[in-house]
């Protein structure tokens, strides 16, 4: 009972950098969480970007793969460079709806 108590603090230590680690696209707890750099690395190197100072996100090694398939590191370093603007994507969100749908112990091949 007591053990209760101590995961609803948890839960209230979020923002913390405890909260549990999500994909910021699909909401899954997969196993293989990466670091997603809102600007790849590339590009801001050539923005003149501090590559420490590149804000990251964690998403799921699926989702990743999605987004460095379909889009330019140039579209997510000027387009997409925040979590709202990627969802605001149509084929992403499909991608999303359809990724959930995945069990996590599966590779999710991305074409
Ligand atoms: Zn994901």
């Amino acid at each position: 009972m007591g053990r209760k108590d101590r995961e609803q603090a948890t839960w209230e230590a979020e923002g913390q950098g405890q909260a549990p680690e999500v994909c910021v696209l699909c909401g899954r707890e997969a196993p293989s969480m990466t670091d997603h750099h809102l600007i790849p690395k590339s590009q801001g190197r050539r923005q003149g970007v501090n590559l420490g100072e590149i804000p990251t996100v964690k998403m799921c090694a699926a989702c990743q793969g999605y987004l460095s398939k379909t889009y330019s590191n140039a579209e997510l370093a000027n387009e997409l460079n925040t979590v709202e603007a990627i969802l605001a994507r149509e084929d992403v969100q499909k991608f999303v709806k359809w990724v959930q749908k995945q069990p996590l112990t599966k590779g999710v091949r991305v074409h």
